[in-house]
């Protein structure tokens, strides 16, 4: 029976990825040794790196006029290393708030900077939506401003981009980079913990515009100092080597898989696929409004929550895994990042009609 795992994070990974890493193993490139146990400054490691950060630019297309970085502490490393990077005296970072993780953020910058919070909710009798960004009436002066495109808890995704006359643009996009085209222009600091459309936990990729990284902020450690990581090569201490392989080899299967392109197409239609059954039932419920729903995150009700254990058990019986809703909103969340298959949405859809109708 093929298992299909919906977890949110770490993620499914795909499995011709997975099934050359264990070839390899043991025995990386004829060297006798793991690409785990060995010196991240050897030649082979730093090719390896390099080829990391060619594909990804080519992937989303990055011009010289942003830095690449491979950094530590995921998504939750970068809500401490924005604001300690890029504070500035007398002014108030703006962080526009939509959901679980970019509240979080806030929280975070508010241990090291002012904080200018905004809400971008626009939730009307049931229905969770987010404000068109032309309305989010963002302050005349500000630090930056800082959003998350995708809310990985709450479902909720922004397909379009805020801008701001002054202020750099910072991008929380740990579940929703490399899903679908974006121009990296309109940012100046993009980041995201691996764990989902990447690669394995413990690695955070940062994708800064160079003009920033003048920027002295507050002290620092240096693990978290951008400026000091562009300038080691991603290297001020020793990375974590075997993320950064996966990452490797995940972007690799991209470029030969259509690139970022194809995959948009795909999520588009496994995201309808699922939506779609949703709206057309009776049994489930999703609570977000249509131009708001995340194409990553796929968060749905039963409507009878008495049955919510009874699914739960089932659908893990049936090979689909990881499918509880997260203990903030409860019901179930199916995340159906790059590496799920459309056959994947497909056998949870027929497992959801099958038990509409047993326990209708
Ligand atoms: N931001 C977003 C949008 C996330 O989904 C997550 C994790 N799910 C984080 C930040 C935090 O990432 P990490 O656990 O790698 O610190």
């Amino acid at each position: 029976m093929s298992k299909y795992n919906f977890c949110a994070g770490p993620a499914m990974l795909p499995p011709a990825v997975m099934k050359k890493a264990q070839q390899e193993f043991i025995d990386w490139q004829g060297l006798g040794v793991s690409v785990m146990e060995m010196s991240h400054r050897s030649k082979e490691f730093l090719a390896l790196t390099k080829k990391c950060e060619a594909s990804l630019r080519r992937l989303m297309n990055i011009s010289d006029e942003f830095e690449v970085l491979f950094m530590h502490g995921g998504g939750r490393g970068q809500f401490s290393a924005v604001p300690l990077n890029l504070h500035q005296e007398n002014k108030s970072a703006v962080y526009c708030e939509n959901g679980v993780w970019s509240k979080s953020a806030t929280d975070e910058a508010n241990k090291f900077t002012q904080t200018t919070a905004i809400d971008v909710r626009n939730d009307t009798d049931g229905q969770f939506s987010i404000k068109a960004v032309a309305d989010w009436q963002l302050p005349a002066d500000a630090s930056y401003i800082h959003y998350c495109p995708n809310e990985t808890v709450d479902g909720l995704e922004i397909f379009d981009v805020p801008s701001h006359p002054t202020a750099p643009i910072i991008a929380d996009m740990s579940s929703t980079i490399l899903s679908r085209e974006i121009d990296v222009n309109q940012f100046d600091l993009i980041y995201a913990g691996a764990q989902k459309n990447i690669g394995p936990s413990g690695i955070a990729i940062v994708i800064v515009r160079k003009t920033l990284l003048a920027r002295e902020g507050l002290p620092k450690p240096g693990i978290l100092d951008y400026a000091l990581e562009a300038k080691q090569g991603s290297m001020f201490n020793t990375p974590p080597t075997f993320a950064w392989y996966l990452a490797a080899e995940v972007f690799q299967w991209l470029e030969q898989n259509g690139g970022v392109k194809a995959m948009e197409a795909q999520n588009i239609a496994k995201a309808e696929l699922l939506y779609n059954f949703i709206d057309n039932s009776d049994f489930y419920s999703n609570k977000v409004a249509k131009h708001s729903r995340s194409r990553m995150n796929v968060p749905f009700w039963l409507n009878d929550e008495s049955l919510n254990s009874k699914f739960v058990a089932q659908s893990n019986e049936a090979g689909l895994l990881a499918l509880e809703g997260h203990r903030i909103v409860g019901g179930m969340r199916a995340s159906i990042y790059n590496a799920m298959p459309l056959e994947g949405v497909q056998a949870l859809v027929d497992f959801m009609a099958a038990f509409a109708k047993e326990n209708s």
